[in-house]
């Protein structure tokens, strides 16, 4: 009883803590750079014509609801298994070394970019598409309202990592926060519509496989190609890469020649 008692608490509590996360990356960072910065960030917008409607952000809003009240539920399956002593989540640092400490970061992360590559294609496969992932596509021209619009299908698979891999290998708990938080950050960069990284982006060594914002939307905007989450080296590899990504970024800054 009291069990059931703690999962719908805890359910609660991650629910409303991912409704503040949606108000704040989604909603706000909305009415910043969508309204307050619209006339001077008019040369960032990577779509010069804006295709979003209001029915579209009706529609982002919405799912993104009942995307937060399904991760709640899947957080809390993670605070029962914990306690069940089937996860291998661990808070003491040095337990398992510091070199696995700081290196599962880089697996979590790298593991994950593959993961979604690989399942992100095969919601595009035209038989699975419309019944599952066209729900984030509703929007060819994302917003930040885009942030958490998933069909529950695709959060369940999103999520599987977050839930199966903390059971299979140890996972220092402030990791898989840090992990969770740069995934939000990146989400957020990828759908804000502007173009907000330097217009050297490409020159620089490491970063520049790094996607960009231009790179997600693009992916909204013609829907085959630009798969990847965090980097690009998937696309390059299974020559996904929409033709013109680099030429798409470069335009951005061309505009702000033109508009200064
Ligand atoms: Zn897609
Ligand atoms: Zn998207």
């Amino acid at each position: 009883m009291t069990t059931i008692k703690d999962f719908i608490a805890t359910a609660l509590q991650e629910s409303m803590f991912n409704l503040g996360l949606y108000l704040f990356f989604g909603i706000a960072v909305f009415v910043v750079v969508w309204i307050f910065l619209k006339k001077v960030w008019r040369w960032r917008r990577i779509q010069p014509r804006s295709e979003s409607r209001t029915h579209f952000f009706r529609h982002d809003i919405l799912f993104s609801v009942g995307s937060i009240l399904l991760a709640g539920l899947l957080t809390a399956c993670i605070t029962l298994l914990d306690k069940w002593g089937y996860m291998k989540l661990y808070s003491d640092f040095n337990a398992y070394g510091s070199f696995w400490g700081i290196a599962q970061l880089f697996l979590l992360v790298f593991f994950y970019d593959a993961y979604f590559y690989w399942t992100h294609r095969f919601m595009h496969h035209p038989k699975i598409y419309r019944w599952v992932h066209k729900t984030h596509h509703k929007s060819t021209d994302p917003s930040p309202l885009t942030i958490f619009s998933f069909h529950p299908f695709e959060n369940l698979i999103e999520f599987l990592p977050f839930l199966v891999l903390p059971m299979l290998i140890p996972i220092y708990w402030p990791m898989l926060f840090l992990w969770q938080t740069l995934d939000l950050i990146n989400n957020v960069v990828a759908h804000l519509g502007y173009e907000i990284y330097t217009r050297k982006w490409f020159r620089i060594p490491l970063l520049k496989h790094k996607t960009t914002s231009t790179h997600h939307n693009m992916h909204h905007e013609l829907f085959m190609g630009n798969y990847g989450l965090y980097f690009t080296y998937w696309d390059r590899w299974m020559q996904t890469e929409i033709k013109d990504y680099e030429k798409r970024f470069d335009d951005v800054y061309r505009k702000r020649v033109q508009h200064s």
